[in-house]
């Protein structure tokens, strides 16, 4: 078996390694739920917008444009390099295959967990077709207007990120899928001509140094960023929401979550590499808390590779192969999610669903969750994918059909939901490039010195 060479073209950061961070972020998340609720309590559901614009300002737009600016350079740096130093195109070949199958098979099984728990706990049943037309945001409605074909969309959705016919204008649009596979392409290339494609690859090697540097300076402001995003979400719809006749859907997404990334990712990551899951639970916990509070697996990538490669082991050449790829279309959380909404807003709507659209669901929402971007509130838009696909199914039509707009009756408690499934679509890639690490190098104690 070979064995790809390490490079050292990831420069250290003490910061990122250090325990202080990781306490900083979760104070900044802690504070941030304490503030927003007080905020929500003090100001009885009616924040002024001069408080919440100016949250939303510092976290969800300097900050998380801090993380976003330097996506593109990273990724296609990240996914170039990482090919590279695999050595040799069956090496590569046998990444990808293992990661594609670990991706979905792991989504199908999420939305398996969600579907049976839906299924069981009802919780759609009895709240009647409360769910207004009108509120539903302009956005899930374009959405549903490109969702006609359920299953067939779902597929053009993903081939036309796939195969971009401008490289350079998907880059400047921050259309991940799309520099993903031309990396991949540029870098199978650089792999196959060696040596006389040195100079390129030197370059992208550089690239990705620089973008590692700048992330580890840009770490340190992610308690300040992570305060303001906590407390802009909380401010605005207080954490009661979540206990309101909403409640039983709440407890069945996290409940759900929670046996899909508690339980079965973990036994798959004991399986595979015969060490504690939770263990490496614990060491991810930066990549984990900035999942939970940007709602955001792109956001959260630059954390992710160096929270992988730093403290969990994880090979340089699989994470930045495999985690820009996991963050892009490796997403448990939102095929879960996707799952228990459609079938709860069935639900609320009294439409009964069978055999034949439950499995329909758990493909659909597979498909869904691949095409959604890693950004916040993805998974709400492709949704519209699955209902359509299931309207078709039940062959209904005009008033007899679900509406796009019932997705209204969730979308104030969404970015909740939201921080929730980012965090386990993250812990899946993490657990995810852990495994593929573990089984193709059978590296399961690499040294962190080994890596850096
Ligand atoms: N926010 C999620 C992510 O970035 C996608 C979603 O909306 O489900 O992973």
């Amino acid at each position: 078996m070979t064995t790809p060479h390490h490079d050292s073209t990831c420069p250290s950061s003490h910061f990122s390694s250090s325990p202080f961070l990781s306490w900083a972020i979760i104070l900044g998340l802690i504070t941030g739920l304490i503030c927003g609720e007080a905020l929500f309590r003090y100001f009885q559901g009616v924040v002024p917008s001069e408080i919440t614009s100016t949250c939303e300002f510092i976290g969800n737009t300097l900050f998380i444009n801090l993380l976003k600016m330097i996506l593109v350079p990273l990724v296609a740096s990240s996914v170039v390099v990482g090919i590279c130093s695999i050595g040799s195109p069956s090496e590569l070949g046998k990444i990808g295959i293992l990661a594609s199958v670990f991706y979905i098979s792991t989504m199908l099984m999420a939305a398996t967990v969600g579907v049976l728990l839906v299924v069981t706990i009802a919780p759609g049943v009895g709240i009647g077709d409360t769910a207004g037309s009108s509120s539903v945001s302009s956005h899930i409605q374009s959405a549903g207007e490109h969702a006609t074909g359920g299953l067939w969309m779902a597929l053009q959705n993903i081939s036309s990120h796939l195969i971009p016919a401008n490289p350079l204008k998907a880059a400047t649009e921050g259309d991940l899928l799309s520099v993903i596979s031309v990396s991949i392409l540029l870098g199978t290339a650089l792999l196959v001509l060696g040596d006389s494609g040195r100079s390129v690859r030197n370059l992208f090697e550089s690239l990705f140094a620089i973008s590692m540097l700048v992330i580890s300076w840009i770490l340190h402001l992610a308690p300040v960023g992570i305060f303001f995003l906590v407390t802009w979400t909380v401010a605005r719809i207080g954490l009661a929401s979540l206990l309101g006749p909403l409640s039983k859907y709440v407890m069945t997404v996290t409940l759900g979550l929670g046996i899909h990334g508690l339980l079965l990712l973990p036994l798959l990551y004991f399986l595979a590499t015969q060490t504690n899951p939770f263990a490496f639970l614990a060491k991810m916990r930066n990549a984990l808390l900035t999942a939970f509070t940007t709602d955001s697996s792109s956001a959260t990538l630059p954390v992710s590779i160096r929270t992988a490669e730093d403290k969990g082991g994880v090979s340089s050449y699989v994470a930045r192969f495999i985690l820009p790829l996991g963050a892009t279309i490796n997403m448990d959380g939102t095929a879960l999610y996707e799952a228990v909404a459609v079938i709860f807003l069935f639900q609320c709507y009294g439409i009964e669903l069978h055999t034949l659209q439950l499995a329909i669901i758990v493909i659909t929402a597979t498909l869904a969750a691949v095409g959604a971007a890693g950004i916040p509130s993805a998974g709400l838009v492709t949704m519209a994918i699955v209902i359509e696909a299931v309207n078709q199914s039940l062959g209904l039509q005009g008033d007899a059909a679900l509406p796009l707009s019932a997705a209204a009756l969730i979308l104030g408690i969404d970015r909740i939901m939201d921080m929730m499934r980012t965090t386990v679509n993250v812990w899946g890639d993490l657990v995810g490039a852990k495994i593929i690490d573990t089984l193709l190098y059978r590296r399961v104690s690499v040294q962190p010195k080994e890596i850096v």
